[in-house]
C-alpha cells in the first residue's frame, strides 16, 4: 500500500454495526471491530448493540462500561433494552452498554489488549489501538448528529462514590444549564460540575461537547460491585431522563432533590504521598474542614518508621474514596466536592 492509498483511508472506520441504526422498531446486534489474532484470523470483537425507534423525536445515546469494571449502567441499559418496546419512545434510542467490550468481559478499568482506557481515548483514531478505533467510531457514528448522549458510569475497581451525576466544567452556559436539568432529572443524591475533569478532552462527555450532544455522566458507586440502592438509582434514572428528554412515554418515579455541588482544582483532592497502607480517618459523606486529617499512610516495609499523615487542603464533602489498602505514591485516595447555587 502507498502512503497516499493509505492516507484516503484516514478518518474512514474499520468498525460497523451488523444491523441498521436508523431502522424503525427495535433491534439488537453487534458493533464488529476487526481483530486478527492468533485464535482467529478474520475475526471480529462483537460489541452488543441496541436500536429502539418509533418516528420522530429526540436522538438519544446512552452508554455503560465505559470500564468494564463499573456495573450499575450495564446492568441497568441491559434492562431497559429488554423492557422497552416501540409503542413506549418517541423519537430514537442506541443502548450500547458494554463500550469497552473486551474491558467489561474481562471486568477491568482497560483493556486487556491493549490496556486502552477508553474515557482517556477520545476523539479516537481509526487507525490506532482497538480501544482508539471503538473511541472514534463512538465518537463519529453514535454521538455525531444525536441530541442527548449518557455515559453511566461508577467508581469501579479502585474508587467508591456517594452516587452521583456530573458533567465537564464546559465554557458554554447554555449546555452547562441543560446538562444540569439532565442531572436534576437523573435524581441522584448529588449532582456535580466537575470544573477541573480529569479527562482533559478525551472523555465521552467532552466528545458529546466537540460534537454538539448535550450529555451527561454518573458516578454510581464503586469498589467493583453492586447494590441494591445503586442500581435502583440507574434504573430509576435512567427512565427520568429518557422522559426529561421526551423520549420515553410511560411512567416514572418522581427525582428526589439533589445536591448540586462542584469539584474544582487540586486542592479539592489527595493523593498518597508515599506508598504503603492506606488507612482512611473519614468515611465517605464525611463533611470535613480544611486542615482535618484525612489518611495515615503505613510503612510495612519499615514498621518502625512512623506513618505519613495527609490532611485535607479545603473544606467539602467527601465524595469520593479509595478502595483498595494498598496504594503507590500519586494514588487518589480522596476527593471533595463543594456545594454551588443553582
Ligand atoms: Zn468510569
Amino acid at each position: 500500500m502507498t502512503i497516499e492509498a493509505k492516507t484516503n483511508f484516514a478518518a474512514v472506520s474499520r468498525l460497523a454495526a451488523d444491523f441498521d441504526l436508523d431502522a424503525e422498531g427495535k433491534a439488537h446486534g453487534f458493533v464488529r471491530v476487526p481483530h486478527s489474532v492468533h485464535r482467529s484470523a478474520y475475526g471480529w470483537i462483537p460489541i452488543p448493540i441496541f436500536r429502539i425507534k418509533n418516528g420522530k423525536g429526540p436522538s438519544v445515546v446512552m452508554q455503560a462500561g465505559n470500564h468494564g469494571d463499573e456495573w450499575e449502567g450495564q446492568i441497568g441499559l441491559g434492562d431497559l433494552i429488554r423492557s422497552l418496546k416501540p409503542s413506549h419512545i418517541q423519537g430514537k434510542l442506541i443502548i450500547l452498554p458494554s463500550a469497552n467490550f473486551p474491558a467489561a468481559m474481562s471486568g477491568t478499568r482497560t483493556s486487556p489488549i491493549d490496556q486502552g482506557n477508553l474515557n482517556r481515548s477520545f476523539p479516537g483514531d481509526p487507525d490506532g489501538t482497538i480501544t482508539e478505533q471503538i473511541a472514534f467510531w463512538i465518537e463519529q457514528h453514535l454521538l455525531k448528529g444525536a441530541d442527548y448522549g449518557f455515559d453511566f458510569h461508577s467508581g469501579g475497581s479502585s474508587l467508591s462514590y456517594i452516587p452521583s451525576a456530573l458533567a465537564p466544567g464546559v465554557p458554554d452556559p447554555a449546555w452547562r444549564k441543560k446538562a444540569v436539568e439532565l442531572m436534576k432529572a437523573f435524581g441522584a443524591p448529588v449532582s456535580y460540575i466537575a470544573a477541573a475533569p480529569q479527562g482533559g478532552g478525551r472523555t465521552f462527555t467532552s466528545a458529546a461537547y466537540r460534537q454538539g450532544v448535550f450529555a451527561m455522566g454518573t458516578e454510581l458507586g464503586g469498589g467493583g460491585l453492586v447494590t441494591p440502592t445503586t442500581i435502583k438509582i440507574a434504573a430509576d434514572g435512567m427512565r427520568r431522563v429518557l422522559k426529561h428528554v421526551g423520549l420515553y412515554k410511560g411512567k416514572v418515579t418522581p427525582a428526589t432533590p439533589t445536591r448540586l455541588m462542584e469539584i474544582g482544582g487540586d486542592d479539592y483532592y489527595i493523593y498518597a504521598s508515599d506508598g504503603g497502607v492506606f488507612e482512611p480517618l473519614v468515611d465517605l459523606g464525611t463533611e470535613v474542614k480544611k486542615g482535618q486529617p484525612a489518611a495515615r499512610i503505613h510503612f510495612h516495609d519499615t514498621p518502625w518508621r512512623a506513618p505519613a499523615l495527609l490532611r485535607f487542603k479545603r473544606a467539602g464533602l467527601v465524595l469520593c474514596k479509595r478502595v483498595p489498602a494498598r496504594c503507590e505514591r500519586g494514588d487518589c485516595l480522596f476527593h471533595l466536592a463543594t456545594d454551588i447555587a443553582g
